[in-house]
């Protein structure tokens, strides 16, 4: 199962956070990230992850091809409600294609915590080990 993880800048420390907290749940995933996110994700926890454009560069869309195409089985995306970004358009296509197919989106660290634990939940039920 694959887990694509985004942040904006003003959110990259969260999304570190988490992702360190959340490290051992994660490393069973195939993870993507857009550029900037998986990068950081990579030199800060070790995990291993697939890096798309960063977000402002189609990032974002490239993450939504994957959600269309149905081989992304949820999204965390911690935006910054407090900044305008120029790619807006982008992230609301995501937003959108996340709806579309019923794809798992978490937009804030506590619904990112409850998105995971369903993931894991699925993943579990699937190879009945971890
Ligand atoms: P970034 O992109 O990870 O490359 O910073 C995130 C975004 O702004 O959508």
């Amino acid at each position: 199962m694959r887990i694509a993880l985004i942040a904006h800048d003003e959110k990259k420390a969260d999304l570190i956070e988490f992702a360190k907290n959340r490290r051992d749940d994660l490393d069973h995933f195939e993870l993507i990230a857009t550029g900037t996110t998986g990068q950081r994700l990579i030199d800060e926890t070790g995990l291993d992850v697939e890096r798309m454009q960063s977000g402002p560069l189609g990032g974002d869309m490239q993450i939504g091809a994957r959600v269309a195409e149905e081989t992304c089985d949820g999204v965390v995306f911690l935006r910054d409600p407090l900044t305008a970004q120029p790619h807006e358009p982008d992230i609301t296509a995501l937003l959108r294609i996340c709806d579309v197919h019923n794809i798992p989106l978490a937009t804030n660290l506590a619904s990112a915590d409850a998105v995971l634990d369903e993931l894991v939940f699925e993943l579990e039920g699937e190879d009945g080990k971890f």
